[in-house]
Formats: C-alpha cells, sequence, structure tokens
C-alpha cells in the first residue's frame, strides 16, 4: 500500500507535463489568432540565436547591433499585445491548480498540511489501498453527534478520536500515552463510520492509515500484514475476545502491536464488548496489553 504523499509523487511529472501541454496549447491559439504576434516572436528568436553567435565570436559591435533590435522587436511585440488583449503571459506555464500550486498539499487555517481537493482520485485511490474499499461515502462531515441517540457520548468520542488525529500530526507527549487504546462502544453507535472517517482523515492530513476488521487479518496479504506495522495510524474494527481465539489471529495482532508499541505507534482496537470482559476471555499476549491500553468511550462525562 502506498502513502498519499507517495501516489501524489508519482502524478507530479505528469502534471508537469499537463502543464507544459496547456502551455504549447495557449501559445498556439493566441499565435492562430494574431499570426502578427507569431511573425515577431520568429524574429525575436531569430535575432537571439545570431546574438548567441556574436556572443561566442566576442564581436561586441555586432551583440550591440543586436541588443538594439530586440529591443525594437519587443517594443513592437508589447504594442501588438495590447492592441489585440492578449494576455502578457500566455506564453508562460501556469500552475494547473492555483490552490495548492500543483504540489497536491495546502496549508489549513490552523497550518497543517492537507491534502488538496484536486488530488480527489490519488485520495480515492490511497483510502482503497488502506483497507476502506467499502466505504466510499464515509466523511467527517457526515457525521451527526446526534444521530443514534447519545448525542453527548458521540460527541465525546469524536472529540478524543480527534485528540488522537491531533496528537498524530503534532507533537507527541512522551508521558501518560500509550500506543493501544480501545474504542468501547455499544452495537449500532456508529464505531465504524467514526473509525473509517479518522483513518481517511489521517491520510488527508498526510499520514498513513489502515482501516482492518480484526476478524480479517489472517486473511491478509503477507506485505499488508507487514505494511499494518508501520502506518503511522491503525484501526482494527470488531476486536472481540473470540476473535483473537481463533484463526491464529491472537499471534498475528500480538506481532502486529509489539512492533507498533516499539516504534510508538497508535493502534485502535474498536470494539462492542466492556474492556473488562475482554482483558478476561482474550488470547493471553493480548490480554496484557488491552490492561495498559487507553479507554475511548461514551462513559464517565
Ligand atoms: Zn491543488
Amino acid at each position: 500500500m502506498k502513502t498519499i504523499k507517495e501516489l501524489i509523487g508519482e502524478s507530479l511529472t505528469e502534471v508537469a507535463a499537463t502543464r507544459d501541454i496547456n502551455r504549447q496549447n495557449s501559445i498556439s491559439r493566441v499565435y492562430k489568432a494574431c499570426p502578427e504576434l507569431k511573425d515577431i516572436d520568429g524574429q525575436i528568436l531569430e535575432v537571439r540565436n545570431s546574438r548567441f553567435i556574436a556572443v561566442i565570436d566576442k564581436d561586441e559591435r555586432l551583440i550591440k547591433r543586436y541588443d538594439t533590435a530586440i529591443e525594437e522587436l519587443q517594443t513592437k511585440r508589447d504594442k501588438i499585445i495590447a492592441r489585440n488583449n492578449i494576455a502578457p503571459d500566455f506564453d508562460e506555464e501556469k500552475f494547473i491548480c492555483s490552490e495548492c500550486n500543483d504540489t497536491g498539499f495546502i496549508k489549513t487555517p490552523d497550518g497543517k498540511s492537507s491534502v488538496c481537493s484536486c488530488r480527489e482520485n490519488e485520495l480515492e485511490m490511497c483510502y482503497e489501498q488502506s483497507g476502506m474499499a467499502d466505504y466510499p461515502s464515509y466523511k467527517m462531515k457526515n457525521y451527526r453527534d446526534d444521530y443514534l441517540g447519545d448525542a453527548p457520548g458521540r460527541k465525546k468520542i469524536k472529540s478524543m478520536m480527534n485528540d488522537l488525529l491531533k496528537e498524530l500530526i503534532g507533537k507527541r507527549s512522551e508521558e501518560s500515552r500509550s500506543s493501544v487504546y480501545i474504542y468501547s462502544a455499544p452495537p449500532q453507535t456508529g464505531k465504524t463510520f467514526l473509525s473509517v472517517c479518522v483513518c481517511k482523515t489521517a491520510i488527508k492530513l498526510g499520514k498513513s492509515a489502515y482501516y482492518a476488521k480484526c476478524e480479517d487479518l489472517a486473511a491478509l496479504m503477507p506485505d499488508t500484514l507487514e505494511g499494518l506495522k508501520h502506518v503511522d495510524f491503525l484501526v482494527i474494527d470488531d476486536f472481540a475476545d473470540t476473535v483473537t481465539l481463533s484463526n491464529n489471529v491472537g499471534s498475528i495482532l500480538n506481532t502486529i502491536l509489539e512492533t507498533r508499541a516499539a516504534s510508538k505507534l497508535d493502534t485502535v482496537l474498536v470494539t462492542p464488548f466492556p474492556v473488562a470482559e475482554l482483558i478476561k476471555k482474550c488470547d493471553m499476549r493480548i490480554s496484557g496489553k488491552l490492561q495498559s491500553a487507553k479507554k475511548i468511550s461514551s462513559e464517565g462525562r
């Protein structure tokens, strides 16, 4: 799986080529409408070439003559451009996206770097490659606090997830932070929706992230599993004690969590079960990690 930065980076050559094509097209358009300008530009080019040779020959007298000629042609050219209402920069290369100057990233009002709207395609591709192919319409702006009841609880969870994101992007406070978080909330309370949205937001902010269902861990390709150890942010949804006890999931998850903890990378386990119950019944290696995990829940408000 590729990060959004890699995907945007790969497209930069294509964007540069498009800029050049746009410039060529603009020039041909203007020349077609104003052959006089094409003619004078041809003359300027010719004189410049001759001047170049005079420079090599160190012929000062000739150089001066050509300089005067270029100046006169240039004055004529300016007049033609003004008379025909031609944009003076018609022959210059222009950014395709004026929002991000073709870098693919813009600065948000709070100073963070975020993917520009001109890179929607790369963003969608990145979401798909990051385990979220089934959730094309899950967007943070569609998350409603009051949907499904318990508005204060949903709001609290959202703000805790946002804090995680902020931490991910900004400075990490080393004290009192864990690398494993448990997001525990009853079934049908929008956990998957929020989890996918948070992953997408992390990607949008230039981080690598992955969304996986716990039960699918055993079926992932080896290189994807390897990737999960190193992405900046990982969400494992539908986490349940029974799942950790089947299909070797306990062992796979244990390796992932240990590698990530060593690199201080955040993992969020999303579950409909109470944390205490999970600690009691999980694969033993996972249980140990759950005990020190931080809780993300609507309780205690
Ligand atoms: Zn842009």
